[in-house]
Order: C-alpha cells, then structure tokens, then sequence
C-alpha cells in the first residue's frame, strides 16, 4: 500500500489536515488512518468542545477567531451555539490578568468588561463564598464564544476528504516505524527516513510523507524513534450534573453562557434542553504528564469540583452525577500553542494544549500549507499566517497568559 502522504489519526486536527491537503492537492494518494472505528473517537470526542476567541496570545486569537469565523459559517452542521462565555475573575486574579486583557482589543475581539453588579444581574449565585474561596470581583463577557459538535466537525472534514478521492481506514493500529535501512545503529552520514509504518496486523504503509496527529499519543509513538515531539498527555475529566430547575441559575430568560469560576480553575457548561452542567476542572501539580489510568474518578470530582460548585452555587446541590469522562489534553509546555514541525518526510501536528477544537480549521489549513513547502497559509478569514511559527525550530509565538 503505497500513498503520497499518511495521517496517522483521524482526531479534528488529523481530519482537518487530510480534509485541506487534498483539497490542494486533488491528484495525490491520501489515506487517513485512525484505530477507532470513526473519525473523532480520541480525546475530540472526550473534549467539551466550548470554542472561545478570548486569548492573551495574538496566536492564539487568530488561530481560534479564523477558526470560529468558519464554524459559524457551518452552523448547525456542526451544532454551533453561541451562548457566550462569562469568566470571572476574583480580585487577585483580575488584578494579575489586567495587562493581558487591555492588550486585547475589545471591539474587534467582542467582549464587555462587567464588574460585580453587572454580573449579579445576569446569574443566580453566591459573590461571596467562605472558608477561603474568593469574592466575584469582575467578569468578561465574551460574544464570540460558545460550543458546538467536536464529533460532528471531524466528521465534516472526513467526508469532505473522502468526497474529494480521500482515504480512510479505520480500526487500524500503528504500532511500529520501519526507518530506512535497518532501524538502528545508525552513521552520522546516513540518510534515515521513514519508509513505511506498520499496524497491529502487520500490514505495511509506504508513502512520501508521513503525518503524525495522533495527539496525547504523538510522545508514546514518536519517543522510540528518536523524535522528541515536545507534547505530553495529562488527564483531564468531565462530570455531568442532572439539575432539576436550570433557570434558578439565571436572572433573565437569556441562556446561561459557559461560566469559569474564580476558584480552582472550575468551568461549567450548560447543556440546558437536556436540563445538564458539565463541571470540569484544569488541574496541574499532581496530575501526572503521562498516559495514567483513563477512567473519571468520583474522588476527584468530589475533592476539586464538588466544593468550588457548594460554594458558588449552593442551589446545586440536589443535583445527580449523571455522567462522567475522562480524556488527555496534549500539552506544549511552555507556551500552551500547537506544535508543528518535522524531521526528515515526517511531521507531527499538535500540542494543542486543550483548545484544539476551537482552533481545527486554522490548524489544519497550516499544517496542509507546510507539508506543500508553502511559507505560508491562508486562514478562513483571509489573513496570513506563516507556517514557521508554529515549529519547534523558528517557533514565534507569545506565551498564553490566560488558561483556565
Ligand atoms: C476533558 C477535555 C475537555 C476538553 N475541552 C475542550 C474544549 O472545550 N474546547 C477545545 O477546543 N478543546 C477541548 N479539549 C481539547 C481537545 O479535545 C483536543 O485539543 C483535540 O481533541 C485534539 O485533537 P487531536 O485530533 O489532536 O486528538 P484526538 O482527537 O485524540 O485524535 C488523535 C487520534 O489519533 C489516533 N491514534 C493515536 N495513536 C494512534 C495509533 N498508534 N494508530 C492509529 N491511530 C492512533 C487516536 O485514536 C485519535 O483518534 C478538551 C479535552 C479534554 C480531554
């Protein structure tokens, strides 16, 4: 089996890249290989797929804004709702956060700036928590922030890759590199690349190209050929709350946006016709960079969510855990921003540190422009973006200073 270019992964980066590949290359063999029976299936599907435009990183605000421009345009294929974001800030925070967010311009990026009284008329919660958690002191409400369908927008891009010629093969588990020659004790003058790779089967992919968007794996996978990828796994888990009565949360009759509380770096999204909050939580000393146990723990929903929730919204408390997941984040330490880069006819796509569905299409859209030698790539709003950014090598990007 011999192709121009193999994606290893079908997650929405690897289908993004497949989907902007082929769209400029309509002549070239493609095949999109993933070990799940469908495109998506890897921590896309585990994500709780919020998109949000408002980062300190002027990267990071074009990546996920060229994104979010095309989202909106696919609409409810993609079951884009824009019910907004509203992340509040205690006093400590919005004073250490003030630089990063006077340096976003709020007409173009689309947010209001609301302090304490302005968000009491929007939510139904506590402003003033005990036992140390802090005041609400201030809040962003950002517009152009929502969430929408991961699974359905890597569905989008695989079969607008299959419609063009794509191909895909699912259930197919890469498990080995075959480098050129004989796989090891190599000179310094040789010439290594890779010639094939190989599944659990034991059937072998040639191509000329290899592509690595296999996400929080992309470590495991690239690790034993010698390629320092510069992405690791952490754990992270998502509970879904039964509430009886959503409205008690809101002031008005306008839905309830995403919420980032000001304590623990504990988020909610509202999944209201279903009558739903998703809690999840970003933490960090503690949880391990590595491939841990996959299973979502009650312990830790009951340690770090469960009393920032008590706290801020003590009414939630006859909710039910009705749901619960747990998935990697494929983290780019130190600037949380996506990584790609390669070595000899093989590149890796990824590092998208938590935000990779908000920032697909633009991700997709570069790496497409890269692997085709272009200096440059032209995201869905037009603008420029030059590839060599995002390497490892000549990487030029900011530091991210807003993380939840
Ligand atoms: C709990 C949680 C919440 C999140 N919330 C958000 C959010 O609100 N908004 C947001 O933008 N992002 C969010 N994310 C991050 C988002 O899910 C990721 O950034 C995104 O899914 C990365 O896409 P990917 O294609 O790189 O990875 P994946 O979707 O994991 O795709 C990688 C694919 O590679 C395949 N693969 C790996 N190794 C092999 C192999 N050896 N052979 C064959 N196939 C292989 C896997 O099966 C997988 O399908 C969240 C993540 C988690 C875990």
């Amino acid at each position: 089996m011999s192709f121009d270019y193999v994606i290893v992964g079908a997650g929405v980066i690897g289908s993004s890249t497949a989907y902007y590949l082929k769209k400029a290359l309509p002549d070239s063999r493609i095949l999109l290989i993933d070990r799940n029976h469908t495109a998506g299936a890897g921590n896309t599907a585990r994500s709780a797929a919020l998109y949000r435009n408002f980062f300190s990183s002027q990267t990071n605000r074009t990546l996920a804004g060229s994104s979010i421009g095309y989202y909106l345009g696919l609409g409810d294929k993609i079951q884009v709702d824009p019910i907004g974001y509203l992340w509040l800030f205690s006093e400590e925070q919005w004073n250490l956060s003030q630089k990063a967010i006077l340096q976003i311009g709020q007409e173009k990026y689309k947010f209001d700036i609301l302090d304490r009284d302005a968000i009491t008329g929007i939510l139904r919660m506590n402003y003033q928590p005990k036992g140390g958690f802090p005041d609400v002191y201030a809040g962003i409400f950002c517009h152009q922030c929502g969430s929408l369908s991961a699974m359905a927008l890597a569905n989008h891009y695989v079969s607008g890759f299959k419609s063009m010629g794509g191909e895909v093969s699912f259930n197919t588990d890469i498990i080995k590199f075959n480098l050129t020659g004989k796989n090891s004790c190599y000179a310094p003058w040789d010439d290594v690349s890779i010639d094939g790779i190989i599944d659990s089967k034991g059937a072998t992919y040639s191509a000329g190209q290899f592509i690595i968007a296999a996400g929080a794996w992309t470590h495991d996978l690239l690790a034993p050929i010698g390629i320092a990828a510069g992405i690791l796994p952490k754990k992270r888990q998502l509970f879904a709350l039964k509430i009886e009565d959503p409205a008690r949360f809101t002031m008005k009759s306008t839905k309830i946006p995403a919420i980032i509380l000001p304590a623990g770096g504990v988020y909610i999204k509202p999944v209201l016709d279903k009558n739903i909050m998703i809690a999840g939580c970003a933490d960090d000393l503690g949880q391990p960079f590595l491939m841990s146990d996959p299973e979502p723990e009650t312990l830790y929903f009951q340690r770090a969510i469960e009393p920032v929730l008590n706290q801020y919204f003590p009414e939630l408390k006859d909710f039910t855990l009705s749901l619960k997941w747990a998935g990697y984040y494929d983290y780019h330490w130190p600037d949380m921003t996506p990584v790609i880069e390669s070595a000899a006819n093989l590149t890796w796509v990824g590092g998208t540190s938590g935000s990779g569905i908000m920032k697909a299409d633009a991700i997709g859209r570069i790496a497409a422009a890269g692997l085709q030698g272009h200096r440059e790539a032209i995201l869905a709003d037009g603008s420029g973006f030059t590839v060599s950014r995002l390497s490892l090598r000549n990487r030029d990007v900011e530091k991210e200073e807003l993380i939840i």
